[in-house]
């Protein structure tokens, strides 16, 4: 497909909204017509003390913000989790763990087994563990995983004020191996950290332009968090994250958008509209690795008011991309 240059993502972002989220509805209607709502469940399996800069994470060990470092959870613990997961209706179980890279030998080791007891729960495997070795991404594949995140974050010229530690290419990188090993990829940003609308569209044109369009792609909104040098930046208008949402869905008119971190600072309405652009799959559960996330009886009741509901397992996912 022809690499878009960004006057070409320029002439969608920069219509007037209406018409904008319009044709996004439009496109979405077309190709996932049944109202369908995929949800994920995240846990995080080790938590804090990453040795990574990012601005915007509680889980750097380089800000004080009162999350504990924790060791790489047990088997069973994860088994209770994800059983917990399938049972509120997740069909797709996704496991974090704060690393700047997976290093070879027992972790990684675990890390596999983990992978493999969750499949066999007959749920869809995600894992986000750092930077990857197409080796390691190989072996995850084998275990029995699906999805690998790994976010860009935002655009490639605001990267720097983002995050110091890595570099924009080794996040690419690392995204080229995880699909030569045949995995899926979801992988996106978050929005409100202070970028401009050149970002964003810079941002969508790096997911637009990958060999194969992420077959998940992840729209987070900054989580202000205390001790983090992003706690006072100003939040962002929602009806941004809704045109980055419909520009995307356009872009992108067969990946799944799922709207994740910060559900909890939008209102019903903003997640309609949300969902009405193009945004079809959230995380369930209060928590969000260490961010609060709405309670699943919000969430149903949500769906319930949109005309929505939560799609079985792979029902919205039938097409190739
Ligand atoms: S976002 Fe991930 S890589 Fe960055 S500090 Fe947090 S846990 Fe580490």
């Amino acid at each position: 497909m022809k690499k878009l240059n960004i006057e070409d993502i320029e002439k969608i972002f920069k219509r007037p909204l209406i018409s904008l989220v319009s044709e996004a509805c439009s496109i979405h209607q077309k190709e996932f017509p049944h109202g369908k709502i995929q949800a994920s469940s995240l846990l995080s399996i080790k938590t804090g003390g990453c040795p990574e800069n990012c601005t915007y994470c509680p889980q750097s060990a380089h800000y004080n913000t009162g999350v504990s470092k924790s060791s790489l959870l047990t088997k069973d613990e994860v088994i209770q989790a994800a059983l917990k997961a399938k049972e509120m209706g997740a069909n797709r179980f996704c496991m974090g763990a704060a690393w700047r890279e997976i290093r070879d030998g027992v972790e990684f080791d675990q890390v596999c087994e983990l992978v493999s007891a969750v499949s066999n729960l007959n749920l869809e495997v995600c894992c986000t563990l750092g930077m990857l070795t197409g080796t390691q991404a190989r072996k995850l594949k084998s275990a029995g995983l699906d999805f690998y995140n790994h976010n860009i974050d935002t655009s490639p010229e605001f990267y720097d004020k983002i995050v110091q530690t890595r570099t924009y290419s080794d996040r690419l990188e690392t995204l080229l191996r995880v699909r030569q090993a045949n995995l899926k990829i979801c992988t996106g940003g978050i929005l409100g950290m202070g970028e401009s609308d050149h970002d964003r569209m810079s941002f969508i044109q790096q997911i637009v332009n990958m060999e194969t369009i992420p077959e998940s792609i992840t729209i987070n909104m900054l989580v202000r968090t205390k001790g983090t040098p992003l706690e006072n930046v100003a939040p962002i208008d929602p009806l941004d994250i809704v045109r980055t949402i419909a520009t995307i869905r356009i872009l992108a008119p067969r990946s799944m958008i799922r709207l994740s971190a910060g559900r909890t600072s939008l209102s019903s309405e903003a997640q309609f509209l949300c969902f009405i652009s193009g945004a079809n799959s959230i995380f369930l559960g209060d928590k969000l690795l260490t961010s609060p996330n709405p309670d699943f009886s919000e969430d149903q009741q949500l769906l319930e008011k949109c005309g929505l509901s939560f799609s079985q397992v792979n029902e919205n996912e039938s097409h190739d991309l």
